[in-house]
């Protein structure tokens, strides 16, 4: 693959000129390998986040939610491999002070708090087998060389399921969310996914099969997603077993874990979104984002901002609107051809504009950001048009 290493630095540029992401402590120099998401980039990675939660949980009837502490007992870390098998990569940090200070570690992913409250969920819901356990959150690993924006941090955030199902079905589900993967990438608006079948010598020693799913970055193909059978590894580590109420028996259920980094999910759909065209006889950049995970779903402007019934009829507009579609954003900022600009680059798939025949006959322009195109439209076909 041509690496385009230009593309990157146009969309770190964006990310910062139109408040997505910024370096972490930027007013100090920042710091490697952390970065703050602003008010868009927010919004962003929220939307994505809960678009994840729809798909992977809700829309499915054999799953659970949870959230669990990112600092845990040090015994979980411990039982779970992660501190001998990679004591460096993982942040060490005091818990209390002076002799009573228990060393412990930042969570390297949020995976094993699933595995660790494992019984708590089973004695509650008694559920039966197969069924899956979601969460969203922070991990982190002490990188030794953080690199290409939020591709590589110190601190990002997971999408993780583990899936708990008996020994001989596992491939079955295995082929289940690898497609929910692959439809979840589409959904969100992500170019070409390359799955990438992980040899034994590439796997972690526990997985007996593991799909990268992987995405063209600017600096090379890398991994985007991870999808592993993780056997009945870690249930093992940490002496936790299912009793089969079917059966009569007592065994370890085998898991399926597809792992979602949302901060890569973020820079791919910010790469797969990012246009560059002409319009007007100019040039001008676009996130072709869709608009179901855009921050802004329409943005509605006054004409002009120094006439007070076109702000007030905009003001209007916007209060209708916002009860139906809660992302619409009132936008008087600068004129027309700049407001065009930035929502365009926030990626607001339609823009409205407020002027003087809509104070007489209740119709507006919509903008479509893709085509430039306007077409006029009555108010009341607005809720519709923008759902
Ligand atoms: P890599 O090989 O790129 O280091 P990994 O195989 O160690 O990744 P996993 O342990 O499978 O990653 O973690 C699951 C997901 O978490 C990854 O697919 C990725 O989306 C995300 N992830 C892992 N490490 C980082 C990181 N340092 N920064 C941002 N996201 C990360």
């Amino acid at each position: 693959m041509i690496q385009d290493l230009g593309k990157m630095e146009k969309i770190v540029s964006l990310c910062k000129r139109r408040g997505f992401i910024y370096p972490s402590s930027e007013i100090y120099g920042g710091f490697s390998g952390f970065w703050n998401y602003g008010h868009y980039g927010s919004i962003l990675k929220e939307n994505i986040k809960c678009f994840w939660k729809q798909r992977f949980i809700f829309d499915r009837n054999d799953m659970f939610v949870t959230d669990t502490s990112i600092i845990s007992n040090p015994k979980v870390l411990e039982s779970s491999g992660h501190v001998s098998n990679f004591g460096n990569e993982i942040f060490k940090i005091q818990v209390g002070t002076g002799d009573e200070a228990i060393t412990t570690h930042l969570r390297p992913e949020t995976a094993q708090g699933i595995f660790a409250d494992f019984k708590n969920l089973v004695d509650v819901h008694h559920p039966k087998l197969p069924f899956g356990v979601g969460q969203i959150g922070k991990a982190f690993r002490n990188e030794i060389s953080p690199r290409d924006f939020i591709f590589r941090s110190r601190e990002f955030e997971q999408m993780e399921v583990e899936y708990f199902t008996k020994e001989e079905d596992w491939s079955k589900h295995f082929e289940n969310w690898r497609e929910t993967m692959n439809s979840f990438a589409k959904e969100v608006g992500i170019k070409t996914v390359h799955e990438l079948e992980v040899s034994q010598d590439e796997r972690a020693h526990y997985s007996k099969r593991t799909i990268d799913f992987q995405f063209d970055y600017p600096f090379g193909r890398g991994e985007l997603w991870g999808l592993a059978y993780r056997t009945d590894f870690d249930l093992n580590n940490h002496s936790l077993d299912y009793f089969d109420e079917e059966s009569g028996k007592r065994f370890v259920p085998h898991v399926v874990e597809p792992s979602l980094g949302v901060d890569r999910t973020v820079l791919a759909i910010l790469l797969s979104a990012y246009t560059e065209d002409e319009l007007g006889g100019e040039t001008r950049i676009y996130l072709k984002l869709n608009k179901n995970i855009a921050p802004v779903r329409a943005a509605v402007f006054p004409l002009l901002k120094n006439k007070p019934e076109l702000v007030s009829k905009a003001r209007e507009v916007y209060t209708m609107l916002k009860k139906e579609i809660p992302s619409i954003q009132f936008d008087d900022n600068g004129n027309i051809g700049k407001r065009y600009r930035r929502q365009d680059e926030i990626g607001t798939p339609f823009c409205i504009t407020i002027d003087f025949d809509t104070l007489t006959n209740n119709t507006v322009t919509l903008r479509d950001r893709d085509t430039g195109e306007q077409e006029r439209i009555s108010i009341s076909d607005l809720v519709f048009k923008l759902k």
